[in-house]
């Protein structure tokens, strides 16, 4: 766990001129002092492992924002993926480029006939 160096709280952004980690407090107070620091680039920690995530900037303090390290997108995707997934074209890509035209509405669809046993299903209708 990474902490801000000026207090003891958890860093949330780490500034590359200053090669420290700070919270947005300590941010906000360093950041602010004078135009040369505001200029200053930092990068937003990852608020699950704080390794440094793309999102970046400057100025004289920061949002408190949420962000996440591409690994912790990542992981999150693969545990989504696992709930409910199948008809996505994240499959194989076998063909996605030849037909366009089927998916554009993912929801459309049909889902697979359920594999009960009922052999009582012929054409009543
Ligand atoms: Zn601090
Ligand atoms: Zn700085
Ligand atoms: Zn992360």
């Amino acid at each position: 766990m990474k902490k801000c160096e000026l207090c003891s709280s958890p860093a949330k952004l780490f500034c590359e001129s200053d090669q420290a980690c700070l919270c947005w407090e300590c941010d906000a107070r360093v950041h602010g002092a004078n135009f040369l620091v505001t200029k200053h680039s930092r990068t937003l920690l990852c608020h699950v492992c704080q390794s440094l995530t793309p999102w970046h900037g400057s100025g004289p303090r920061f949002v408190p924002t949420v962000s996440v390290c591409n690994h912790c997108i990542a992981n999150k995707n693969e545990n989504h993926d696992d709930d409910r997934d199948e008809d996505d074209d994240d499959v194989g890509g076998d063909n996605d480029e030849d037909d366009e035209e089927n998916q554009v509405v993912p929801w459309a669809i049909t889902p697979p006939p359920p594999a009960s046993s009922s052999s009582n299903s012929s054409s009543s209708f």
